[in-house]
């Protein structure tokens, strides 16, 4: 067995690597592109990008940010997205040690990158990540132990005795996906209906679709709180330094995304308050 504190630097690796892939992801998803084939060039120059410049994070550094070919400045971007993955990958070895809620909120994790930077980048959320994105949660779901309690709560008063964990923890994603797409497509019509004009896409309500099956009823809702109270404070602060137009659109995905992994990390203690204070009732 390797000592942890190694562990985790090869976690953070993997991280890197995987980061490098989601990239490609953001890239080339929003225009249909396949994201295997062809191997990546300049935009600028086509310049093939070879092995040895396609080190995550390190090949940036090296080359100061500019393509070897014609010398175009490369987007910060590639390296920000590489090393958050690689730090996210690193909490959740933190957090949840070898497990297969390692495995899972990492999985969550690269799939919040690239829809946070594919809607900050392009305001489009692709139903291929989101879809996609969704199948893994309910797959997922039937390994791991039923945490949001939702699922046992309902059955309690159904059933004499508690179904197995399998189908807690899949009737769980379920409920979490119905809570984020439901209140996120209520919220939607509601805003039609009352300014006539779309405010918030399908691509965000299908988004709330795929987290919710990751993150149970609780947390979904905990993750759409945080996102509305993020998007409203960088909302406003644009507005006060003039920087936007009053309607500029806001990625509310990307804020969610956030919201969402804030969620992940820090988001039990404050699930764990709120349902002393139901309690206490
Ligand atoms: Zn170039």
């Amino acid at each position: 067995m390797l000592p942890a504190p190694l562990i985790g630097v090869f976690v953070f690796l993997f991280g890197l690597i995987i980061g490098s892939f989601l990239n490609v992801c953001i890239l080339r998803i929003p225009s249909g592109k396949s994201i295997v084939m062809p191997s990546s060039a300049c935009p600028k120059c086509g310049h093939l990008i070879q092995p040895y410049d396609n080190i995550p994070v390190l090949s940036y550094l090296l080359l100061g940010g500019k393509c070897r070919g014609c010398k175009t400045k490369i987007s910060p971007m590639y390296p920000l997205v590489e090393f958050l993955t690689g730090v996210l990958f690193f909490a959740c070895y933190c957090a949840f040690g070898i497990s297969l809620d390692t495995l899972k909120w990492a999985t969550f994790s690269a799939i919040m990158i690239v829809l946070v930077f594919t809607d900050l980048r392009e305001r489009i959320l692709p139903d291929l990540v989101n879809f996609t994105g969704f199948g893994l949660g309910l797959l997922l779901s039937l390994f791991m132990k039923p945490t949001d309690g939702t699922a046992l709560w309902l059955s309690s008063h159904i059933f004499q005795f508690p179904p197995p964990d399998a189908v807690l923890s899949l009737v769980d994603a379920l409920l979490g996906a119905a809570v984020g797409s439901g209140l996120l497509w209520l919220v939607s019509e509601a805003y039609f209906k009352l300014r006539g004009r779309e405010g918030m896409g399908l691509g965000d309500v299908k988004m709330m679709l795929m987290a919710g099956a990751f993150l149970g009823a609780k947390r979904t809702l905990l993750t759409i709180m945080a996102g509305s109270i993020l998007g409203s404070i960088i909302g406003i602060v644009l507005i006060l330094a003039r920087r936007k137009e009053a309607d500029y659109e806001l990625p509310f995905g990307t804020f969610l995304g956030a919201g969402a992994l804030l969620v992940v990390f820090f988001g039990t203690p404050v699930v764990d308050w709120y349902q002393s204070l139901l309690m206490m009732r």
